[in-house]
């Protein structure tokens, strides 16, 4: 649906509309860049801006929102805060938000992604060495090693997030880009917004909406079988018993993964993080890249949502998606238990789905040759696999 038809009789949705405006006036409190603007707006803040804003500030110094416009921002602010941002901002300045408020303060706030620097696959706070030209003393830097230790229970954002590059980043057409950028959530239901949030949380970035409407409009239709699709909508939605589920719910002592017996079995522990299942996403990874003939990286949104994106050639998609959904569904079948699925076990699956493919083909009439073409890397690679398992 075209973005201005949403409000009917091709006017924007107002509701929309002010919050996008809103946004607008939030740019300031996020850049701390205009300290005359943010003087005026801020003349009796106790803390930093950023402190009302990620901190939670608001519950120490109530008197933030008496203010009319401040008020109002936040409000707008909050109910937008986890589906933009997901985990700590690369816009947020830990050193603003621990400073006692001041007129006239200086213009130039550090911000995490000046502060912190890859280590393997994880953010991390630079070295004081490093640090050294940009803080006051070797004290300010404990200061903001003891924020950064708090910021990092819930990670850092690693890639831009749409705030920043839709609102932060941009001088022009900001209300249109936020009012898009808004539409987009507000088309989405509740249930739907909060799976896509713990979804961002746990693999540590957000999925596009691009990403997620591909999966809810193509993804889901590409099987006309029911347990399938059942499997994506289980996974979007994390309907999956877990043990920190049922130990909640019957107050057991016990909340360990039922694999490793080690770490506390959440959702995503369970089905990517478990070293037990990691082993077994690494075998069929190894063996996609025998089937596709072509590597690429292992994406926990790939294998988890068969939303594979770029990843894959287009005509490889419907048998990645066949071929991860197979896993998934061998997965749940060893669910509660220690076991895992066999090599052999994911092959005979893909294969019933072959089948089946062929039968959805023809119910659709879209004629064999598609359903063929989908298959053919498949066929080759049993062929081999069997080959070599003969000698
Ligand atoms: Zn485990």
């Amino acid at each position: 649906m075209d973005a201005k038809e949403r409000g009917g009789f091709a006017l924007p949705d107002l509701k929309l509309y002010y919050e996008a405006a809103a946004f607008c006036w939030l740019k300031e409190w996020m850049l701390l860049e205009n300290t005359d603007i943010l003087d005026l707006e801020g003349f009796n803040n106790t803390f930093g801006w950023h402190a009302y804003l990620w901190y939670d500030k608001i519950k120490v110094h109530r008197a933030f929102k008496n203010h009319i416009v401040r008020k109002a921002l936040y409000n707008v602010w909050i109910r937008y805060k986890d589906l933009l941002e997901s985990k700590t901002p690369r816009w947020l300045s830990p050193l603003e938000a621990t400073a006692l408020k001041k007129l006239n303060m200086e213009a130039e706030w550090l911000k995490y992604r000046e502060i912190l620097e890859q280590d393997g696959d994880k953010l991390k706070l630079q070295s004081y060495e490093k640090l050294k030209p940009k803080v006051r003393d070797w004290l300010h830097y404990y200061q903001i090693m003891e924020v950064y230790k708090q910021d990092r229970k819930i990670g850092f954002q690693a890639e831009k997030s749409k705030l920043e590059t839709e609102l932060l980043e941009p001088n022009t057409k900001n209300l249109s880009r936020m009012y898009n950028l808004l539409l987009k959530w507000n088309t989405q239901d509740e249930i739907v917004k909060s799976a896509m949030i713990k979804w961002a949380q746990d693999i540590g970035h957000n999925i596009m909406f691009a990403d997620w409407e591909w999966l809810w409009n193509t993804g889901i239709k590409f099987t006309a079988c029911n347990a399938l699709k059942e499997n994506i909508m289980k996974m979007i939605y994390r309907w999956y018993m877990t043990p920190v589920k049922l130990a909640k719910i019957y107050h057991l002592p016990d909340n360990k993964c039922w694999k490793c017996k080690e770490t506390e079995g959440t959702f995503y522990h369970l089905w990517w993080t478990c070293p037990k299942i990691k082993a077994f996403w690494e075998m069929i990874y190894n063996e996609l890249k025998k089937v596709l003939k072509c590597t690429f990286p292992k994406k926990p949104e790939a294998f988890l949502l068969g939303i594979a994106g770029q990843l894959v050639l287009k005509k490889d998609r419907t048998f990645f998606m066949y071929a991860t959904t197979a896993a998934r569904i061998l997965i749940a079948k060893y669910w509660k238990t220690e076991e895992l699925p066999t090599l052999e076990e994911w092959q005979m699956k893909v294969i019933d789905y072959m089948t089946l493919a062929e039968m959805t083909g023809r119910i659709r009439e879209q004629g064999k040759e598609t359903a063929k073409e989908d298959w053919k890397k498949f066929k080759i690679y049993l062929k081999n696999y069997y080959k070599i398992e003969e000698c």
